[in-house]
């Protein structure tokens, strides 16, 4: 069976400790690769390597490094098939998502940001008559990004790319449950003329490999994306050490449909932003409020999409929905689903497990799954799911819909559906959240602060605020 191997210091090497991990298939519910069980001793084997490598790196030349990233973002677009692939597998996502969606994206990271710091400016404030301020900007040092197995090359570069860019050196660990494609990062990293021990990939438990990272003196920053109770474990860990924070949390978005909007756009893109990716994105709407007009017009639309939806294994090219990624969190989401029951939802699509023929008898297979009559308060509209699931709950106000919206501890993104204007602007600007979309959902622009509020996250991601994250200011004062 194939072993992966971390990547430190520009090698391949074993975990030090010689343990490994099952990695499973989620289509098939099979053990296909062998992971390390990395500990403090990898992570400080890391940070000797990116300590040997900062001064080198963050003194190269800003044209450069920019070069470097760019070979990577092409060394990523020239194996599009071996990515998509391994992603597929490892998540258990259609391949025509990845395809479309995950590996493009990782390659934007990179070259976003490559030609980004080019642009990367500082500040200069004159005081008249008294002197000149100027700021710079230099790079923390030793930097570590944690990602989760939701879209994983994506969100792993969408951390990775802006440290590096900034002129960091970094250790970095993918999900245990996802780790293939930042495998196949590193093979590409040593082609691109990076000098080694900049980007350090350490694979392994959170817990223990994770853990590791987040206690380390040295490492003075972490970009952490994941859930919002590792987020409260990390952030009590680091905050008395005084490291840098950024945390991309969790969410329980609502997706709001007043009775004036598109019916039609508003339709094929609610399918969507239900039931992309399994429903395993951060940014899906898993609340649906629709207005009581339309109530019952989108209720019959909307179920008869949903129970179209494909549920099929990831390389079928007509899948619409692959497996969940893992055995636990399928249990998670069908536990959900059972609790809905229990707190009065009626089931009206989906509900059940999907049992496909061998060699996919067992993947972690669901249906899209559709849940009415439950009240906004209960423990189902409160708590993230993070799978195929949404409830739909009528409403007849503006005022109604906000705060039964803003009623979760969450506040990561919010979608509209309306043609009222001064509706659209007046709910974005009253709704708890960090991100809203109107009239659409997921239209992304890497130049603009990513990021939610309340239990969903602390700072911004993209664009500037990335890469002001990933240094450190300095104000020189000048007396005329
Ligand atoms: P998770 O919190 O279990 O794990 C995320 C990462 O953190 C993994 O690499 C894991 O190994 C590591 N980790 C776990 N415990 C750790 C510890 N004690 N110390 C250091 N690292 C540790 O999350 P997950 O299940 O992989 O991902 C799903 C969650 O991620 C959902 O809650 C989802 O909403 C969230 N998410 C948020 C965003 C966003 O942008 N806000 C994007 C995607 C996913």
């Amino acid at each position: 069976m194939e072993k992966l191997k971390n990547f430190i210091n520009g090698q391949f090497i074993e975990p030090i400790n010689g343990q490994y991990l099952d990695n499973y298939e989620p289509a098939t519910g099979k053990v296909y690769s062998l992971i390390p069980d990395s500990d403090e001793k990898d992570i400080e084997l890391a940070i000797q390597a990116a300590e040997k490598a900062f001064p080198i790196w963050s003194k190269m030349s800003i044209e450069d490094r920019s070069e470097i990233m760019l070979k990577i973002a092409k060394g990523i677009e020239d194996r599009m098939d071996d990515f998509v692939k391994a992603e597929s597998r490892d998540n258990g996502k259609p391949e025509k998502l990845a395809l479309q969606v995950d590996i493009p994206r990782a390659v934007s990271n990179f070259h976003f940001f490559a030609t980004g710091i080019l642009h990367f400016a500082s500040e200069s404030h004159a005081m008249e008559g008294i002197g000149v301020n100027y700021t710079t900007r230099k790079p923390i040092g030793i930097v570590g990004c944690i990602s989760p197995w939701n879209l994983p090359l994506y969100l792993f570069t969408w951390k990775i790319a802006p440290a590096l860019a900034a002129g960091n050196c970094v250790i970095a660990k993918p999900s245990e449950v996802t780790p293939y494609t930042a495998y196949l990062l590193g093979q590409v990293i040593k082609e691109s003329g990076m000098p080694d021990g900049v980007l350090n990939i350490v694979h392994g438990y959170g817990h223990r490999a994770g853990d590791a990272i987040v206690k380390h003196p040295l490492v003075k920053a972490i970009s952490f994306t994941g859930g919002t109770k590792t987020g409260e474990y990390i952030a009590q860990t680091a905050a008395p050490m005084f490291k840098k924070l950024s945390l991309e949390l969790g969410g329980k978005n609502p997706n709001i449909i007043f009775d004036d909007c598109d019916f039609d756009k508003m339709l094929a893109t609610t399918v969507q932003s239900s039931f992309a990716n399994q429903g395993q994105i951060c940014l899906c709407g898993s609340r649906i409020f629709v207005q009581r007009g339309i109530y019952e017009k989108f209720k019959t639309a909307f179920v008869e999409r949903v129970n179209a939806l494909k549920v099929s294994f990831p390389s079928d090219p007509t899948a619409k929905m692959g497996a969940l990624v893992s055995k636990p969190h399928l249990e998670k989401v069908i536990s959900y689903i059972e609790l809905a029951k229990s707190e009065g939802g009626k089931v009206i699509a989906g509900g059940k497990q999907v049992h496909l023929d061998a060699p996919y008898n067992e993947g972690y297979y669901l249906q899209a799954t559709v849940i009415e009559g439950l009240s906004y308060a209960c423990r189902t509209n409160q708590e993230e799911i993070f799978g195929p699931v949404v409830t739909l709950t009528p409403f007849d106000t503006e005022e109604e819909v906000l705060m039964m919206a803003n009623s979760t501890k969450y506040g990561l993104s919010a979608t509209l559906w309306t043609n009222n204007l001064q509706r659209a602007h007046r709910m974005a600007n009253e709704i708890d959240a960090g991100i809203v979309w109107i009239n659409s959902w997921l239209v992304r622009d890497l130049r603009t602060p990513f990021g939610g509020i309340k239990a969903s996250g602390v700072g911004r991601e993209g664009g500037w605020d990335a890469l002001r994250f990933f240094t450190e200011a300095k104000n020189v004062f000048i007396k005329y």
